[in-house]
């Protein structure tokens, strides 16, 4: 995202911002090959699954668990998953065991097997035992102030590789300033990235029951390292007791990796069939669109939600900092504050991004006969 004209730089902070840049044009270990990053296949034949942490480096801990011990049975499980399942992709593994790997390596593995996902797993953790959820990160950033805590907390693993100082010319993870380039960086792979992101979080949503906290742009060094479309997904909480416990039993990480798989799977159909769709023949081009003329009145719709509450509120622009044009949409007990009226996921996505300056945690949605369908869902139908 190009969004640097939108801050505010004191002349300080651009001397910051050209060392930074300056450091990072030369430093080979930073800067992934632009070969590499020159197309996005369309079929998914390999698929890197990544078990943040091990070894020496425990990730987060909470009162019984270790992230590295989650995320890895969690990795193994969800290629297992992929294995017995889906016979045409290869599953490639950054780590089977409980072993230190720098982050580099990590992503030295992907792109030497020129995966087409990477799939970080890890758990989040926080100062208050009160968060929970799940949410899957992208690489990018939202807005400059941003809550980094993920960012910093999974960067910060570069600290315990024995160079790090030179090997990443000076790049302190846990300091805000050093994030402002990630904001001039161009992500090749933002809008699959997200795709699969949504999907995960449909999943756990839907299907798993978890709290989804959303698809969130993180400027994570790993992400940043790899050659194709990737996500960090957060698990959930091992600082909360109730979901220490859950990802501690074997039905918890049965349930997580099952819904990562499912996402996996789906998304895998929806890159495939959408490469069927771009190779069409004109007449058949055709056809698809006198079909969707038909069937208007079932069309989809992607609209971005930017709140939901049990009572309801009035959608005046008081309530919604000044938006005039905000709808309401009910489902079972919740009211959903949604704004936006368009068939283009990708419009639907450049809006949302404009939108979450004033609501953050706004995100896209699907709608279909005025309900609410899964986001998955909608975007395997509308590349049919
Ligand atoms: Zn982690």
């Amino acid at each position: 995202m190009f969004n640097v004209k939108v801050i505010p730089i004191s002349i300080k902070r651009l001397l910051t911002l050209f060392l930074i840049l300056t450091i990072l044009t030369c430093s080979s270990f930073l800067i992934v090959d632009p070969e590499l990053k020159s197309s996005v296949k369309s079929r998914i034949q390999t698929v890197v699954i990544d078990a943040g942490h091990g070894g020496k480096d425990s990730g987060a801990l909470g009162s019984r668990a270790k992230e590295k011990d989650i995320a890895l049975n969690i990795a193994l499980k969800l290629g297992a998953y992929i294995e017995d399942n889906i016979r045409d992709v290869k599953v490639v593994y950054t780590r089977k065991t409980d072993v230190y790997l720098e982050l580099g390596e990590r992503a030295r593995i992907a792109n030497e097997n020129e995966a087409d996902l990477f799939i970080s797993i890890h758990v989040n953790a926080n100062e208050s035992q009160r968060p929970f959820g799940t949410s899957t990160h992208i690489l990018g950033m939202n807005q400059e102030g941003q809550n980094l805590d993920v960012a910093i907390r999974e960067n910060s693993v570069i600290l315990m590789e024995e160079d790090y100082q030179t090997r990443y010319e000076g790049f302190d993870p846990t300091s805000a300033e050093s994030y402002i380039m990630f904001s001039l960086m161009q992500n090749t792979y933002l809008k699959q990235s997200i795709e699969f992101g949504s999907l995960v979080q449909d999943q756990f949503r839907e299907r798993a029951q978890r709290n989804d906290r959303g698809v969130i742009r993180q400027p994570l060094l790993v992400l940043r390292e790899t050659a194709m479309p990737g996500v960090l997904i957060e698990t959930g909480f091992i600082t909360n007791p109730k979901e220490q416990e859950y990802l501690l039993t074997d039905d918890g990480q049965n349930i997580i990796a099952s819904a990562i798989f499912r996402a996996f799977r789906d998304y895998k159909e929806l890159i495939e069939s959408r490469s069927r769709f771009e190779y069409a023949t004109p007449e058949k081009e055709e056809e698809i669109v006198t079909m969707n003329a038909e069937t208007a009145s079932d069309q989809i719709i992607f609209k971005v939600q930017v709140a939901s509450s049990r009572n309801k509120v009035p959608a005046s622009p008081a309530s919604f900092k000044g938006y005039n044009d905000i709808e309401i949409i009910e489902e079972g007990r919740w009211y959903k504050y949604v704004l936006g009226n368009s068939a283009d996921y990708n419009k639907a996505l450049e809006q949302c991004v404009l939108i979450k300056k004033d609501f953050p945690d706004a995100f896209v949605i699907a709608v279909k006969e005025g309900r609410i369908i899964p986001l998955g869902e909608a975007l395997i139908e509308i590349n049919k």
